[in-house]
């Protein structure tokens, strides 16, 4: 790996980037390819390819007794099961969500002519402020979705106390947080139900796929239905449905990772300490935290560049990403900035001070099992030396 020593050594300044093949946020975490091979050929000879085939049921006991909830509903992907879901509550009119998540959460309701009304974030934990969920609330509210984002959990109690207090529905947008806990009880087990996306780039992967979660018997019946074009039985429809199912081969793949958790694991938690003790030491930029008394997957990377730090957070991104270094901006601009709401609400953005905030400052930096500690270490060596002020000063980007 090439080495740094002034700013013309920058791939931004015309020398060769550090890494030849680049280096992703969200490459895959791959169990065993054997295993999951082995069940493809039993796949392959029952001729079971969907409908609640007995990879699917397997996928979903081990499921639930690893999340300890009672029902977990496996789903084609994460944003069909928020839509489902949302349906399932009963949802209409306006539903509360914050603005700083992945455009999914609010096209589900959009999708059904709901109203997304964006609430502003915690600038300390990136999820909802409860204070802000309770200032858009109106006669039209029906209901309030929090985001566990990057798998931290959501002030959730009390969120419940609103919920509670406005007769409102709960639900959680887990899409982030599959194996994390909240006080000691996993998440799948909080609101009415949690949906989960088992999309590839996420913690653990089923190609695509997702989850929905519920301890509540009356409502696993009804997102069954929904899933299956309300089917209660061979030609017997009982309720407007989709088709929302999870496939056999992406019920293997999860459950070969499945096999694999505690090792995705390990890997994503020794790259997160990894890159903390670095850049713990780096003026200008904070990493995230992790409750260390709760079970997280550190599948997220998340750093912020503070007013101290000599590069704007888009320079830092051009110059990583010249290096093959891709980091994301993510959730830049917020879901507020993004049509349709940008042109249906062109001033929610008054209201999500801190959503802007963080917006601007968030950068993820690529984790996984695909990344080794020597590149790492280039990482944070590099962010090392760009937060010198005189080895950052003219850097040539054409900007
Ligand atoms: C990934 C993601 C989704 C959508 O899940 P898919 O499985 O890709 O459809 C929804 N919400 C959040 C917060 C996500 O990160």
């Amino acid at each position: 790996m090439k080495k740094i020593k002034n700013k013309h050594d920058l791939a931004i300044n015309g020398a060769p980037p550090a890494f030849e093949q680049s280096l992703h946020v969200g490459k895959p975490n791959i169990g065993s390819r054997e295993k999951f091979l082995q069940h493809v050929n039993a796949i392959f000879d029952r001729k079971w390819f969907s409908n609640h085939g007995p990879e699917v049921q397997a996928f979903e006991k081990r499921l639930s007794q690893h999340l300890d909830v009672k029902h977990c509903i496996a789903m084609c992907n994460g944003t069909v099961a928020l839509e489902i879901a949302i349906r399932a509550l009963g949802l209409t009119g306006e539903v509360i969500v914050p603005s700083y998540t992945f455009v999914a959460t609010a096209h589900a309701l959009q999708w059904q002519e709901i109203t997304p009304v964006f609430a502003d974030i915690d600038p300390k934990t990136h999820t909802l402020d409860p204070e802000s969920v309770r200032s858009l609330i109106t006669p039209k509210t029906t209901g309030i979705i929090g985001v566990h984002l990057w798998g931290r959990p959501c002030d959730v109690a009390s969120l419940q106390q609103l919920a509670d207090e406005y007769g409102l529905q709960l639900m959680f947008d887990a899409a982030h947080a599959f194996s994390c806990s909240h006080q000691g009880e996993m998440i799948a087990n909080f609101g009415r139900c949690e949906v989960f996306s088992f999309h590839a780039t996420k913690f653990f992967n089923t190609f695509e796929g997702g989850m929905i979660a519920t301890n509540d018997d009356e409502l696993a019946q009804q997102i069954r239905l929904m899933q299956n074009f309300g089917f209660a039985g061979n030609d017997n429809v009982i309720y407007p449905g989709t088709n929302g199912k999870m496939n056999e081969l992406s019920a293997a793949m999860g459950l070969t990772g499945l096999d694999s958790l505690d090792s995705f694991l390990s890997t994503n938690k020794q790259n997160y300490l990894n890159y903390k003790k670095g850049i713990e030491q780096i003026s200008g930029l904070s990493i995230i935290e992790y409750d260390e008394a709760e079970q997280n997957n550190f599948q997220y990377i998340v750093v912020e560049t503070e007013d101290a730090f000599p590069i704007k957070r888009d320079r830092l991104v051009d110059i990583l990403q010249a290096e093959n270094i891709l980091a994301r901006k993510y959730f830049w601009p917020g879901c507020h900035k993004m049509e349709p709401y940008r042109s249906l609400y062109p001033h929610a953005g008054l209201l999500l001070p801190e959503t802007r905030r963080v917006a601007e400052r968030v950068i993820v930096l690529p984790t996984g099992t695909a990344i080794d500690k020597k590149s790492i270490n280039f990482i944070v060596e590099l962010l090392a030396k760009l937060s010198e002020v005189s080895f950052a000063e003219n850097i040539n980007l054409a900007s």
